[in-house]
């Protein structure tokens, strides 16, 4: 019998499984792939999710691996305005005053390399998650794999296997929320974007040809994000890439399309983290549009408080009911913070709040941000709010 049994070889799972793994827990990972998903997804870890990743070890292994950086321009199209502002001002509350940029398919990876080298930790790869029952003394979970259907046992079960979520199926739990009507398209391009005057990451603020495009690694490789109207073919929206890039890079030369990946939005959260023995995390507990980044950081703070919970009652006895609190502040977080700045977002970049008074009010948030380094502080601070500490560490 395994301790706890990961489903999901994303971010959020290796995550939690490296968390346990290093704290003496032995923990057992079940991916359905044969490897990690490495199509353009999430690709900044915001400052405040830093003391994190230093907890676990892995964040000078980060930096290395992919790239800091610290500057932002929002830049609205119509007007030519250019409201630019760095991140130097965190140095009033964190040495990690910049953010990492690197895919969320490397984070992975730094994790799986290290759990490999630790024999309470077992990866199970094409092992796919089918359906789970609890007992009083664990969860029996059944999977498929290529030798054939599996049986295997564990106290605790954390799904962290995405937004369509197997787990969070099985248990019965709602997701409910909405779709968005539009698609976004998530590319990794080589451009250059700096002689046309962008920031390493630059919100371009249009109603029409609105977008996020950030530099993703020190070589070069662009991330730029953009939207098209999701009744239009999926199967046909590379076609429409070029006509996009018209609109949206800046500046002279060409372009070299690396990869591109289209996707859905929603808004969605299930009605509970816990069930019994078994947690959700990540996109399996909850989904939001990616504009700010919100998503993955999100998801990140699930397990960051995750792992020590789930430790502390597996090896120090602590109260199961310190599952509950941390399950109802983790939905409470994304419900209450997440997902309306992160629509806010959404609709002050890719729709330019409508224009008029809405949009004015909130430029002229940004240009107090650019002006006011107190108030830039304050709004800065917005995503260690999305962090809450571990119930069993109080
Ligand atoms: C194209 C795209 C672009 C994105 N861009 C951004 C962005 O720029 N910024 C941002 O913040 N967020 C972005 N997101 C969202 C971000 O990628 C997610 O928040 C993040 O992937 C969540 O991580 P996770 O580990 O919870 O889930 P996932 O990364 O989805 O990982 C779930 C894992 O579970 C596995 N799995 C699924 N079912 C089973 C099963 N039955 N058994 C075993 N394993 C299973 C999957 O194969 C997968 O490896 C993007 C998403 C997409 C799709």
């Amino acid at each position: 019998m395994h301790d706890v049994i990961v489903i999901g070889g994303g971010p959020t799972g290796f995550v939690t499984a490296l968390g346990l793994a290093q704290a003496g827990v032995d923990v057992c990972l079940l991916e359905a792939e044969a490897g990690i998903n490495d199509s353009p997804r999430a690709c900044v870890y915001h400052w405040s999710m830093l003391d994190g990743l230093e907890r676990l070890g892995i964040r000078e292994e980060a930096e290395r691996i992919g790239y800091t950086k610290d500057d932002y321009l929002w830049f609205v199209k119509k007007s030519g305005e250019r409201l630019p502002y760095d991140l130097k001002v965190l140095s009033r509350v964190t040495r990690f005053n910049y953010n990492i940029q690197l895919g969320q398919d490397r984070l992975a990876e730094i994790c799986r390399r290290r759990l490999e080298a630790m024999p309470n930790a077992a990866i199970h790869w094409q092992t796919a998650f089918a359906g789970l029952a609890q007992d009083a003394d664990g969860v029996t979970v059944r999977a498929t794999s290529p030798e054939g259907p599996l049986e295997l046992r564990a106290k605790y079960v954390v799904g962290a296997d995405g937004a369509g979520s197997a787990v969070r199926k099985d248990l019965g739990l709602a997701f409910d929320g909405m779709t968005w009507p539009e698609r976004f398209v998530a590319t990794n391009l080589r451009h250059d974007f700096e002689s046309g005057g962008y920031w390493q990451s630059t919100m371009v603020v249009d109603d029409q040809w609105g977008a996020v495009i950030v530099k993703i690694t020190r070589e070069g490789l662009w991330r730029c994000t953009y939207m098209e109207d999701a009744a239009l073919p999926v199967e046909t929206y590379a076609e429409r890439i070029p006509e996009a890039y018209s609109h949206l890079l800046p500046g002279e030369g060409g372009y070299e399309l690396v990869q591109s990946s289209p996707y859905k939005m929603h808004q969605r959260c299930a009605e509970r983290f816990r069930v019994g023995r078994v947690v959700l995390a990540g996109d399996a507990a909850h989904v939001t549009n990616p504009t700010g980044g919100f998503g993955l950081t999100t998801g990140l703070f699930d397990v960051y408080a995750l792992w020590p919970t789930l430790a502390a009652i597996l090896l120090d006895g602590a109260d199961t009911g310190l599952l509950d609190t941390w399950a109802d502040e983790r939905r409470a977080i994304f419900l209450e913070r997440t997902s309306p700045q992160a629509c806010a977002y959404k609709d002050f970049v890719f729709h330019a709040c409508g224009g008029g008074a809405k949009l004015e009010a909130a430029l002229e948030g940004m240009r107090r941000m650019v002006r006011d380094a107190d108030y830039r502080l304050e709004r800065l601070m917005f995503t260690k709010g999305l962090e809450t500490s571990s119930p069993a560490e109080r």
